[in-house]
């Protein structure tokens, strides 16, 4: 049975990097009807914190991963087995492919005359009975990692120093812990990010030291910014749960995650989840780094929101609507809008004028609207709105007649009216937004829109 794992350190908010490996696992669990095992690596107690952890797994529920599917196991927390931990230096100690070590890391220096240098054995052959752990490398050879992603990897041992384990204490490192818990739980693929991978040829001398197979091993590729860095919680939104407040769609963005790095193998990139799962595969997955592009995210989520039926998109808006704003109103507009957004949160600026006394004004859109003939226009409107048929159709051809008398097309005409409405030069369909706002607040927006012009002369 293929049994992966997800395993993050819950020292900050759950990054979009954390949610593609934890997709591509749990693609792999779906679709063998194996297990994805979640492990909170929760052993550097001054940097963890329990609602980062609440914040990952309602995060992977977000996008799927779901603690209540079959698939799924755990969590599981690190610091529960930190008893296993230290069986498994004892067990390498005894064995003779560990050993104690005493030296500071200014011995070290003092002896080779460098910070960089690794460590120069030392205490391989002392004996000491205590002290901080240390594996005892192979001192010739190369270790061969075969990756899924990235083919045949060799590392020369001549370079692998021997690495502390386990601390003066007993308490183990993240590159034993790690290793030991993949062990308990009978972990058969190991697919995680590329920085990992320097950390995978001692990860395997380990697995071997202890007796036991290593799993595959796949690391899956960087995740990079328009300027090709890798993406960073400094400087880039990396955080799943920022764009779950932006009003991307769970769908969207798990279609997108699957992406960096992996393609669907068709000219269809829009493609959900049942059958994006059974066709992923880690053999073809690129290594070269992934490029976030958040205007691509952005054209799927569209997509997505335009795909779904108009009661699903009325229901999903709910989070960006005030409790206040009349819901049937919402409703005879909620398809115009449906066309037009990217991301939910983008609701709220395209709807607010219906249910505000004052529309919002823009500045930039004012300025831009509210010149020249704009007082002729808006007086002139006004007049027709006191007798035109109250229906998309004729409130247009009502504001094609007033442009005409002033030589302006309709879309210059449109300009103050749908400021004077709106409060925005962009937004739903001017016609229908008038049609929805009723005869009269529509009357008393051109209205207070004239004193307005006026005040500002
Ligand atoms: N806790 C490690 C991390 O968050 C996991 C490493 C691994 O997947 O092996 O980077």
């Amino acid at each position: 049975m293929i049994r992966v794992r997800f395993a993050p350190s819950p020292t900050g908010m759950f990054h979009v990097g954390g949610a593609r490996s934890a997709l591509f696992n749990w693609a792999l669990a779906e679709q063998s009807g194996g297990r994805f095992v979640l492990r909170i690596e929760d052993t550097d107690a001054a940097r963890n914190r329990p609602e980062w952890t609440e914040g990952i797994i309602s995060a992977l529920a977000w996008i799927g991963v779901n603690g209540d599917s079959p698939f799924f196991e755990g969590p599981y927390f690190q610091s529960a087995y930190e008893e296993q931990h230290r069986e498994a230096a004892a067990k390498l100690l005894a064995d003779g492919r560990a050993y104690y070590c005493t030296c500071t890391r200014d011995d070290v220096k003092a002896r080779t005359g460098s910070e960089h240098q690794g460590y120069d054995g030392f205490c391989r052959e002392r004996g000491l009975t205590e002290g901080a752990v240390r594996f005892r490398t192979p001192d010739e050879g190369v270790t061969v990692v075969e990756d899924l992603v990235r083919g045949t990897v060799e590392f020369p041992n001549n370079a692998m120093e021997d690495f502390v384990i386990a601390r003066g204490d007993g308490s183990p490192l993240f590159v034993l812990a790690n290793v030991v818990d993949d062990v308990e739980m009978r972990i058969s693929h190991v697919v995680r990010a590329e920085e990992h991978l320097s950390n995978t040829p001692k990860q395997q001398q380990l697995w071997e030291a202890l007796g036991v197979t290593p799993p595959v091993w796949a690391h899956v590729p960087v995740i990079v910014n328009e300027k090709r860095q890798k993406l960073s919680k400094r400087r880039d939104k990396v955080a799943l749960e920022s764009y779950r407040e932006e009003g991307y769609l769970a769908e969207a963005m798990v279609n997108y995650l699957m992406l960096l790095g992996w393609g669907t193998g068709e000219d269809r990139e829009i493609m959900p989840w049942s059958e994006m799962m059974p066709r992923f595969k880690l053999e073809d997955v690129n290594p070269s780094s992934a490029f976030f592009d958040e205007k691509k995210l952005r054209a799927f989520n569209g997509e997505y929101i335009r795909a779904l039926p108009l009661e699903t998109f009325i229901a999903r808006c709910e989070p960006w609507l005030e409790p206040d704003w009349d819901r049937e109103t919402f409703a005879k507009v909620a398809e115009l809008a449906q066309t037009r957004l990217a991301v939910l949160s983008e609701i709220t600026a395209n709807v607010d004028f219906l249910f505000l006394d004052e529309p919002v004004f823009d500045q930039a859109s004012w300025d831009k609207a509210m010149k020249a003939s704009a007082a002729e226009i808006l007086t002139g409107y006004l007049a027709r709105l006191e007798t035109v048929d109250m229906d998309p159709e004729s409130l247009k051809s009502a504001l094609e007649e007033v442009g005409a008398e002033h030589g302006l097309k309709l879309g210059k005409a449109q300009a103050p009216v749908r400021v004077a409405i709106t409060g925005r030069t962009v937004g739903l369909p001017l016609f229908e937004s008038i049609e929805a706002l009723g005869r009269e607040r529509s009357a008393d927006r051109i209205r207070a829109a004239l004193a307005r012009l006026e005040g500002a002369n």
